[in-house]
C-alpha cells in the first residue's frame, strides 16, 4: 500500500479564502476550519444517501452525517417531501401549529421517559434552558458536570476542571465571567469518589448534575451502567436533578437513547440534531411535574422566536417516524457492528494500537491499546495519527469529521457496498499509518 495523491481542493480552497474574509476563521463554526486535519476545509455541495460531494466534485462516503442528525443520511426522500409540503404554506408563524403536536406526540407516546416537552432550536438552547429549568426547580445554584463532556457553547458549560479533585471549574472560553464558572464544578467521569466529594464540599448547593450519558464530543467515553446507577442514587439523595444530555444519544443508539438503553430515568433529558433530521432543533424534556416549572406555566422563563418552527417539525416528524418502523434500530446496529468488528478484527491481527469504540451506530477510532472511559486516558500525541489516518481516507473517497476527538457515524443509507468500500479504505490507510 502507498498514499494516495491529494484529492484536489482548488475550489474549496478559494472558498475558504472567501469564507475567511466573512467570517472569523472562514468558518460559522470552529470544528469545521479543519486546524487538526490535513488541508483547507471541503466546501460542501451536495449529500445524497451516504455520499457528499465537495466543490471540487470530489465524492466521498460520509461517516460525519452532519454531526448525527442524518441517521437516515443525506437527502432522505420521505424528509425531505414533507419539508416541501410544509413550506408551501409557509415558513414560520411565531403561533402554535398542528406539527408541533404531532411531532410531540410521537416523541411522547413513544418514550417513557420524559412526560412533556419543550422544542428549541438548538441543542445549546436545550442544555441551558434545562440547567435554568433545574436552577429554578431546586432553588439552588451549582451544578456539576464532568470533564470531557461537551453540553454546547452557553456560559455556564464553557468550564473545564481546574488542577485537584474538586475543583470550581476554569472557564474553556474568553469571556466566560470566572463568578459563573464558579457555579459549576468539574469532576472526572467514571470517577465516585470525586463526585461524592463534590456533593460533601457543596451540601444542598447542588441544583444539578449533567452527564453525557454516552460522552461522544471527546472521543468516545463509554460509561458502565453502574456508574450512571450511582449517578442517579446520588443525586436523589442529595436533592439534585440528573439531567441526561441526549444531543447526540438521543434516537442514535435507540429511540429511547441512553435512558432507554440503560433503563434510567433521569429528571431531565436534553434532545437535538435527529429530531430535526437536518433541521435546526433541540428540546428538552422531563416529567410534567418538573415541566410545570416553564413559562408560562412557571416561573423559569424560555422563549424563541423559531421554536417549533413547522419546516423543522416537519422533517422531524418524517424522520422520526422511519426511525419508529419495526427492526430500523436492529437493522442499522447490526449493520454498524459488522463494519467496527471487522476493522477490530484487521488492527489487532496486525497487533496495531488501534481501538474501535462503539455503541449502536456511532464509532471513534482510537490509537491506543487501553481502555479508554475517561478524557484523561486520552494521549494527544494519538492525534498525530488520525490526522495522517484522515488525509489517506479523504483521498480513498472516505469523509470523516475532521478532528480525533470526533466520533463517526452510521446512517441507515449506507450501504453493504459503501461499508465494503471504507473497509477497505481504512485498511489501507491503518497500513500507512502503522507501517511508516
Ligand atoms: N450537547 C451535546 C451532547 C452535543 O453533542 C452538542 C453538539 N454536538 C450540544 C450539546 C450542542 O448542540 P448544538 O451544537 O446544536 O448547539
Amino acid at each position: 500500500t502507498s498514499s494516495k495523491p491529494d484529492i484536489s481542493r482548488e475550489k474549496s480552497a478559494e472558498l475558504y479564502e472567501k469564507a475567511k474574509t466573512y467570517f472569523p476563521g472562514g468558518v460559522n463554526s470552529p470544528v469545521r476550519a479543519f486546524k487538526s486535519v490535513h488541508g483547507t476545509p471541503l466546501f460542501i455541495q451536495r449529500g445524497d444517501g451516504s455520499h457528499i460531494w465537495d466543490a471540487d466534485g470530489n465524492e466521498f462516503i460520509d461517516f460525519c452525517c452532519s454531526w448525527g442528525p442524518l441517521i437516515l443520511g443525506h437527502n432522505n426522500v420521505k424528509v425531505r417531501e414533507k419539508v416541501v409540503e410544509v413550506i408551501q404554506n409557509g415558513m414560520s408563524f411565531g403561533a402554535p401549529t398542528a406539527l408541533e403536536n404531532e411531532l410531540a406526540e410521537l416523541i411522547l407516546k413513544n418514550n417513557k421517559y420524559i412526560e412533556k416537552i419543550r422544542f428549541v432550536s438548538s441543542g445549546t438552547e436545550a442544555v441551558m434552558s434545562a440547567i435554568r429549568l433545574a436552577r429554578g426547580y431546586t432553588k439552588r445554584d451549582k451544578i456539576i458536570k464532568f470533564e470531557g463532556c461537551y453540553h454546547g457553547h452557553s456560559d455556564s458549560l464553557l468550564v473545564k476542571a481546574g488542577s485537584g479533585l474538586v475543583t470550581f471549574g476554569e472557564t474553556s472560553s474568553a469571556g466566560v465571567p470566572k463568578a459563573f464558572a464558579d457555579e459549576t464544578i468539574v469532576v472526572g467521569l467514571n470517577d465516585k469518589t470525586a463526585l461524592q466529594k463534590a456533593f460533601d464540599d457543596f451540601k444542598n448547593q447542588v441544583a444539578a448534575v449533567i452527564i453525557e450519558p454516552v460522552p461522544a464530543n471527546n472521543g468516545l467515553l463509554l460509561q458502565n451502567k453502574e456508574y450512571l446507577e450511582f449517578l442517579r442514587d446520588i443525586c436523589t439523595q442529595n436533592g439534585a436533578l440528573l439531567i441526561f444530555d441526549e444531543v447526540i444519544s438521543g434516537f442514535r443508539i435507540g429511540f429511547e437513547g441512553a435512558a432507554g438503553y440503560y433503563k434510567i430515568q433521569p429528571d431531565i433529558i436534553t434532545y437535538g440534531k435527529i429530531i430535526g433530521g437536518g433541521m435546526p432543533v433541540g428540546a428538552y424534556g422531563a416529567s410534567a411535574a418538573i415541566m410545570g416549572n416553564v413559562s408560562p406555566e412557571g416561573q423559569v422563563y424560555q422563549a424563541g422566536t423559531l421554536s417549533g418552527n413547522p419546516v423543522a417539525m416537519g422533517a422531524g416528524i418524517a424522520q422520526l417516524t422511519e426511525l419508529l418502523r419495526n427492526g430500523f434500530y436492529r437493522d442499522l446496529h447490526n449493520k454498524a457492528e459488522e463494519f467496527t468488528q471487522a476493522i477490530q478484527r484487521f488492527a489487532s491481527a496486525r497487533n496495531y494500537k488501534f481501538k474501535v469504540f462503539t455503541i449502536g451506530s456511532i464509532f471513534w477510532f482510537a490509537f491506543t491499546d487501553k481502555d479508554i472511559c475517561s478524557a484523561d486516558d486520552i494521549d494527544p500525541a494519538s492525534m498525530e495519527k488520525f490526522k495522517k489516518m484522515h488525509r489517506e481516507l479523504l483521498n480513498r473517497g472516505i469523509y470523516l469529521g475532521p478532528s480525533g476527538y470526533e466520533v463517526g457515524f452510521i446512517s441507515s443509507a449506507h450501504t453493504k457496498t459503501d461499508l465494503e468500500k471504507a473497509k477497505r479504505a481504512i485498511f489501507e490507510s491503518l497500513d500507512l499509518v502503522f507501517r511508516q
